[in-house]
């Protein structure tokens, strides 16, 4: 009895008691409701398009390794709970993205008492179509404003922290997804363009010529609220690694939900189990 007794407390020791939060957001049509079935229950169900955010539980595939038990078996019981994590699908149309940007001013689960109320997520992933980016078209344009306006609610809550140690680290994963298109741009293409295209909308920002990004019933105060420099200063060309400076590590990372051929969804688990 003893060594089960002791199992059982031990297990209930090291299971957290709020799961580290996922949350999904991007783009309208980009495939984070795909996504997020997906990676719940390893089927993307046909999707519905959403109005309210959608919470599920989703447990890593025995194949993922999470960075602080790199060293253990998989099939240690009590790592179990260790590897369970909870996803929030956020709708991506523009007078909805409120419900993504809120959260990203939310204080953390730890500090928030009710379940209810939202609080900071663990880490992001931001889906982008990565076969409708090209140069100069609308949807490049939109995926990046929804981007720059993600990067700079992060680092203006780094910039609100009280202590010197800033609020920690944020992870965001750009998920370049549909790579099964043979019209999908690799990665590295993804990374380029949204990087040189955040950078036109910092600077359109700068000058006051966009209003706050299309998203909200955004009046005035509500600009006077977005307005701040993305990245470091200085009219140099905008890049993620920028965002190193205010603790956000911003990796892109190709794959696909639907379509045979392509690299899927495993690299994407990876990335979630290297913040675990
Ligand atoms: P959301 O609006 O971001 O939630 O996007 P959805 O998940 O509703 O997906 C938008 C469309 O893209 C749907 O028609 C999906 O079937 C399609 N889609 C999603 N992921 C992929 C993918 O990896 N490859 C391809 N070819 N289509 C995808």
């Amino acid at each position: 009895l003893i060594p089960i007794l002791l199992h059982q407390f031990l297990y209930r020791a090291r299971t957290p008691k709020t799961l580290p939060t996922f949350l999904i957001l991007g783009p309208s049509g980009s495939g984070k409701t795909s996504l997020f079935t997906q990676l719940e229950r390893g089927t993307p169900s046909p999707t519905h398009i959403s109005q309210v955010p959608a919470t599920a539980t989703a447990t890593l595939p025995p194949s993922i390794t999470t960075e602080s038990n790199r060293y253990r078996s998989t099939e240690d019981p009590t790592l179990l709970a260790q590897r369970r994590i909870t996803l929030i699908d956020t709708p991506g149309h523009g007078k909805l993205r409120h419900h993504a940007l809120s959260r990203l001013s939310a204080p953390p689960a730890s500090k928030t008492k009710s379940a209810t109320v939202p609080s900071f997520p663990h880490a992001l992933v931001f889906v982008v179509d990565a076969a409708r980016l090209a140069p100069g078209s609308d949807s490049l344009a939109e995926a990046a404003a929804y981007l720059h306006d993600v990067l700079l609610a992060l680092q203006r809550r780094h910039a609100r922290a009280r202590t010197s140690r800033g609020p920690g680290t944020v992870p965001v994963l750009v998920a370049a997804n549909k790579m099964d298109l043979f019209t999908a741009a690799p990665a590295k293409v993804v990374a380029r363009a949204l990087e040189d295209e955040v950078g036109r909308v910092r600077e359109s920002r700068a000058k006051g010529l966009l209003d706050s990004g299309g998203g909200g019933e955004g009046g005035r105060a509500e600009e006077d609220e977005d307005a701040g420099w993305l990245g470091e200063g200085g009219e140099g060309r905008f890049e993620f690694r920028q965002m190193e400076e205010v603790d956000v590590l911003v990796e892109v990372v190709g794959g696909n939900v639907l379509g045979g051929g392509g690299p899927d969804v495993q690299a994407w688990w990876e990335w979630i189990g290297r913040q675990l």
